[in-house]
């Protein structure tokens, strides 16, 4: 972070030119009380579920999470377009430049075509009987070419993903992972200590949720490996994969991984914490070198869609994060990992990053009245 001798130099569009010194600026200099800092990135997001804000009670656990919003994700259409404008209106206001969102239906194309934010759209796939896989691929396939053919230029940018170890089947792990051009994928990983025992040995509380949906995947006996290791031979070395939650990721399972090529970890505390009454460890991720990214995670899960409010809470929480840092993993870090670091993610020049104004701080940090808002 600059200290507040600096003029961030831009045109009038906000394409960054330079950063100078204030004795070498000149006229004209607008002087704006608070922390400048580019536009922040949301690499986890379900914009689609947004008309689910407060329909599902905290703290009831990812299996009871995952079956009441396939319970409750029907609603009229209008209904489902308010409360997606509404959301993407306040993501807006906050200073969010680019989303990575989790899509099942073509709900949120309406509002993305009015090209306020970047979206990489995340098309997503679930199925874990391999019997299925063929049809579960088919049919992402169409829903990749309705937003393929709502975005004609490449503002906005689509990849098939996989949605988690527990939930997608080698097979259609293999259909998704080969699919041409897919070179960013994402995957919710290690939400729930579940995954890790389904994973390893086929057991725990994820046989209740396929009961509960009538599935029988009575073939499936563990893979004798915890999750992310479990799935990740079925990806290939040249795709870069956003690993989503990590909430029980261990020393062990990032050992296991260390060296693997193009990953990163998004983490989404308010969420983790609203599910499962638990935030995860940067400290764990930062101690292994990995590269941490913020998500919001969705309006089922969250009480808002910011960014500003994931950096505080992991500020309340482990105090001994500097703010610098943690902004780094919501701009710069953020715009790397959807692939988005050309255009955002930092004040250098020829970007166009968005200029967001952080104020009302507590001395270097954010604090609890910290706001933020768009200045260009
Ligand atoms: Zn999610």
């Amino acid at each position: 972070m600059r200290q507040d001798d600096s003029v961030l130099v831009t045109t009038e569009d906000g394409v960054v030119e330079t950063i100078l010194p204030l004795a070498d600026a000149g006229e004209g200099v607008e002087q704006l009380p608070g922390l400048l800092t580019p536009g922040f990135v949301n690499c986890h997001c379900h914009l689609e579920l947004s008309h689910l804000r407060g329909a599902i009670p905290e703290g009831i656990g990812l299996v009871n999470f995952i079956l009441a919003v396939l319970k409750q994700r029907g609603a009229a259409p209008n209904t489902i377009q308010s409360a997606i404008k509404a959301a993407e209106d306040a993501m807006l206001d906050e200073g969010i430049v680019a989303v990575g969102d989790i899509c099942n239906t073509t709900d949120s194309l309406p509002q993305k075509a009015s090209g306020r934010i970047y979206y990489h759209n995340f098309i997503e796939g679930m199925g874990f009987t391999p019997e299925g896989a063929q049809g579960r691929f088919e049919a992402i396939c169409r829903l990749f070419s309705a937003f393929a053919e709502a975005y004609p230029l490449p503002i906005e940018t689509n990849s098939l993903t996989p949605h988690a170890p527990y939930s997608v089947s080698p097979e259609l792990f293999r259909l998704i992972a080969g699919f041409p051009g897919n070179h960013l994928l994402s995957m919710h990983n290690q939400e729930s200590e579940a995954e890790n025992e389904f994973c390893l040995q086929g057991t725990g509380d994820f046989l209740r949720l396929y009961s509960a949906l009538g599935i029988d995947i009575g073939h499936f006996k563990g893979t004798g490996q915890r999750s992310p290791g479990a799935c990740l031979a079925h990806f290939y070395r040249n795709q870069s994969l956003i690993l989503v939650h990590n909430l029980y990721t261990s020393e062990e399972d990032l050992r296991a991984i260390r060296g693997y090529p193009g990953l990163y970890y998004c983490l989404c505390p308010h969420a983790n914490q609203y599910i499962s009454g638990r935030l995860p460890d940067p400290e764990l991720f930062m101690r292994h070198d990995a590269i941490i990214v913020l998500g919001t995670d969705s309006l089922a899960s969250n009480h808002r869609l910011s960014i500003l409010d994931e950096i505080r809470i992991l500020e309340r929480n482990y105090p001994r994060l500097p703010l610098a840092t943690l902004l780094q993993w919501a701009t710069s870090n953020g715009a790397q990992a959807l692939q988005m670091d050309g255009l955002l993610g930092s004040f250098e020049r020829g970007k166009q990053p968005g200029i967001v104004l952080i104020s009302h701080m507590e001395g270097a940090r954010l604090g609890r009245e910290a706001v933020s808002r768009r200045v260009l």
